[in-house]
């Protein structure tokens, strides 16, 4: 079985160094919560039609009305526009200012996200990960079916945290491109359905199916 950094190299070599890196902190925010139980289209969508009001400070004190008018074609929208104005609202605590997050501790910023109504491990991390560049591994659905799939027998999300923290260096970056190419080959060949035959990790996955 292979270990973090090994299994890293494997996808990093089948599917290449990831074209994205995020720059934009509130852009993060906002899109990791209305992703949440819709697809990535409908948040591209209204995306474009929030256009230059994905502004936090115009988004925190925006009527919940308009904003639940803004996001709905993703879905839920009323839970949503609560968490995205309550992460704004966070975030003002900062002054809006990356850097004033990023000087805090990464523990203390988790439990901070998860303190938020509607804002989960995975969006947690994500946020952690992708909008402040501060080393929390990110498990999703995808990150336990590949690994499930690959062969490995981790109790639960803990020790797969456990797995990856303690192997890989403590490195965002690191972190931000594994989800990204673990999203990538559960997209391409790993999928619900998996296309074995056409996996380019296949020669090392001990549950080829089909
Ligand atoms: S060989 Fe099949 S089950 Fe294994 S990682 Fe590839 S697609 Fe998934």
């Amino acid at each position: 079985m292979q270990n973090a950094e090994t299994l890293y190299q494997l996808l990093l070599t089948a599917y290449g160094r990831p074209r994205w890196w995020s720059e934009d902190p509130f852009t993060v925010m906002f899109q990791a919560v209305l992703v949440q139980n819709t697809a990535w289209a409908s948040v591209e969508k209204t995306w474009e039609a929030i256009g230059d009001k994905a502004d936090p400070a115009y988004i925190e004190k925006l009527p919940v009305e308009e904003l639940e008018a803004l996001i709905r074609p993703c879905g839920f929208c009323k839970a949503k526009a609560r968490t995205v104005q309550a992460l704004a609202g966070w975030f003002a605590g900062y002054g809006f200012d990356r850097k004033k997050v990023q000087d805090q501790p990464a523990p203390k910023l988790r439990t901070e996200l998860l303190a938020i109504r509607g804002i989960g491990a995975e969006t947690a991390d994500v946020i952690l990960v992708y909008a402040f560049y501060k080393a929390s591994f990110i498990i999703d659905a995808y990150t336990r079916r590949f690994l499930r799939r690959f062969g490995y027998d981790f109790a639960d999300d803990g020790a797969i945290r456990r797995f990856f923290e303690t192997g890989l260096p403590e490195d965002a970056k690191v972190y931000g491109w594994l989800h990204w190419l673990i999203l990538e080959h559960c997209i391409g060949a790993c999928r619900k359905q998996p296309q074995c035959e056409s996996c380019p990790v296949r020669e090392f996955c001990e549950q080829i199916i089909g």
